[in-house]
Formats: C-alpha cells, sequence, structure tokens
C-alpha cells in the first residue's frame, strides 16, 4: 500500500531541488545545466579541489555566455547561487531526485549509492551517471530499487542533446517518467533504453575506440587517424576524444564491456588507453594524454 502511495506521487514528481555525487568533468557538467534552467541543486564530493572544479566549470560557461552577450551577468549570479558545494551529505538530503557521478568503478559506485539512499526521502529518486556498468548490478544493494534507474549525460553536458534513461529490471515506470522529465527540464532529449553493460550509446561508441586501438597497434598515428577521421566529417577523432572522455574513465569502462561482452569487446593487447592510464595519464583533466594540454 505504502509502495502504491510512494508510486502514485513519483509520476507526478517534479524535481524542484536536485544533487550530484561527484564535482568531475561530468558531475560540474550535470549541475550547471541543471542550475541554469532554473532547477538549484546540491553538488557534493570528497576534497574542496574537486568543489572548485566542478564550479570553475560552470563559471567557466558561464563568461563564455556574458562574452558572446548570451548570458547576463544577473542571471550568471543566479545560476551560480543555485549550485550549492558541499563536502556532506546534508543538502543531498533534501533532493527530490539525486544523479551519482563518481568514479566508474562499481565498489565505489555501490557503497556511494548505499549511502545515498540512507539520508535521501523515501520517495526520492536515485540515478547513475555510469558509462557502462549495469543498473541491475549497481541496485543489487539497494532497498528501493524501483525508485533507481540510469540517468547516463553526455560530454560536455550543456552542449549534448541526449540523455539515456536506462530501465533496470526493478524500475518502476513512475521511476523512469519522473526521470525522463526532469530531462527534459532541463532542456534533453531523453531515450529510454534497457539494461545491459554500455546500454546504448557506448555500445557503438567504444567498438570505435577498439577499432582505433586496433589501428595503432597496426601501426598508424594517433594524430593522422584524428585528422582523417575530422576529414571525414566528425568534429573530432578519436585519441582527442580519448582525452576529453577521461583516459582513465575510457580504461575502466573498457574493463566493464569487456567483462560484459568477452568476444566482441574483448580487450586489444598493448592498447594505448592502458599505457596511457598506467602512466597517470588522464587527458584533459590533468594535462596529459595522447596529447599535451598547457
Ligand atoms: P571525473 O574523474 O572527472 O570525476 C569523478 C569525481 O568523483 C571526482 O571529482 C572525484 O573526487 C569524485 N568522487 C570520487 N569518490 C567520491 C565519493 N565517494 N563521493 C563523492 N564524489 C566522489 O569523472 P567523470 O568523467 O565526471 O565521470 C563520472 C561518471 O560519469 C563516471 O561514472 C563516468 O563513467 C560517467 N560518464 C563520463 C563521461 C565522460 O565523458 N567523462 C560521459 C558520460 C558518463
Amino acid at each position: 500500500k505504502k509502495k502504491a502511495k510512494i508510486a502514485a506521487k513519483t509520476a507526478t514528481k517534479q524535481v524542484k531541488y536536485g544533487a550530484v555525487l561527484g564535482a568531475g568533468i561530468m558531475g560540474g557538467g550535470i549541475a550547471y545545466q541543471s542550475a541554469s534552467k532554473g532547477i538549484p541543486v546540491a553538488m557534493k564530493d570528497i576534497t574542496t579541489d574537486a568543489l572548485d572544479l566542478g564550479m570553475n566549470e560552470a563559471i567557466k560557461i558561464l563568461n563564455k555566455g556574458v562574452k558572446l552577450g548570451k548570458v547576463t551577468p544577473e542571471k550568471m549570479a543566479k545560476v551560480v547561487a543555485s549550485i550549492n558545494p558541499t563536502l556532506d551529505y546534508a543538502p543531498v538530503a533534501n533532493a527530490d531526485l539525486v544523479v551519482e557521478a563518481v568514479v566508474e568503478n562499481p565498489k565505489v559506485k555501490d557503497i556511494v549509492l548505499q549511502e545515498v539512499e540512507g539520508i535521501i526521502a523515501e520517495d526520492a529518486i536515485l540515478t547513475s551517471n555510469t558509462s557502462t556498468i549495469s543498473i541491475d548490478l549497481l541496485a543489487k544493494n539497494l532497498k528501493r530499487p524501483e525508485l533507481f534507474c540510469g540517468m547516463h549525460f553526455f560530454n560536455p553536458v550543456h552542449k549534448m542533446p541526449l540523455v539515456e534513461v536506462i530501465r533496470g529490471e526493478k524500475t518502476s515506470d513512475e521511476t523512469v517518467a519522473a526521470t525522463v522529465a526532469y530531462a527534459t527540464a532541463m532542456g534533453k532529449s531523453a531515450v529510454v533504453v534497457k539494461d545491459c553493460p554500455g546500454f546504448y550509446v557506448n555500445r557503438v561508441l567504444f567498438p570505435y575506440f577498439r577499432g582505433f586501438s586496433a589501428l595503432l597497434q597496426d601501426g598508424a598515428d594517433f594524430r593522422q587517424i584524428d585528422k582523417v577521421m575530422a576529414g571525414f566529417g566528425w568534429p573530432m577523432g578519436p585519441a582527442y576524444l580519448l582525452d576529453v572522455v577521461g583516459i582513465d574513465t575510457a580504461y575502466h569502462c573498457t574493463d566493464v564491456l569487456a567483462e560484459g561482452f568477452p568476444t566482441r569487446m574483448a580487450k586489444v593487447d598493448g592498447d594505448a588507453v592502458e599505457k596511457l592510464f598506467k602512466a597517470d595519464k588522464y587527458g584533459q583533466k590533468n594535462g596529459s594524454g595522447f596529447y599535451t594540454y598547457g
């Protein structure tokens, strides 16, 4: 009876206050996007440095808008004030919907998701921005799996129109509906997809990265491949895109996909991403990956 009551409430839920866990490339972008559409958010991370990075990302986007005359200084101040950076969970407890965007590691996500489920309202929705980890796997230790689903944004969040809403085995229709509504309120187009490692987009994107890696094994130069793909008409080539995504994140995604699809997504021997990861070269986020950033 109680569950039915919560479901009825969830179906019509309008997110008035959101929360993002992790203030990295994605967490910072998601917090900015929500705040810029008038929905304030708490943004939680584990270090003040990480919180500063997340806030700076939002400020950078807004400054660009102000320079181009697309954003007024008043709007900029309002958006910045609508993001509440925090090291503790207290403000997260007020959220109608939480987006988990911490590192792509099932063990870390498992702990974070259980922690946050314990403090949010019993009808609040919990989502994960995971790129590849199965939603059912992440739901395994949750007490309210019906209120959990994937909410997968793309990088950079303020520019990429798509959000994958991933329905787990136990996700309720109401949770899917409310998550789609939040994505729409954030100005995004949502597509509802079934659960499996990699979901939809990354089961197309990562085989492309795998092809890139195999070409490097054949002796190709990553700069040339990038040039060719730009000539083909894509906005950037695979090496640059991997630097934007984050070499560490791409490396973890490759692991999850290889485990999920041992034949189709098997790892390439001597993989360039693996080598960069082991050399702590994470791409744009720490200044060096395939390319070097000043
Ligand atoms: P990132 O490395 O930029 O940021 C991760 C953040 O999580 C860091 O700031 C870290 O301090 C924080 N963190 C770690 N443990 C935490 C904890 N216990 N509580 C709160 N914060 C914690 O990574 P990212 O690229 O933003 O990726 C985050 C998630 O989004 C991953 O699941 C990734 O797969 C997914 N994703 C990434 C991309 C991309 O292109 N980078 C695209 C879509 C989805």
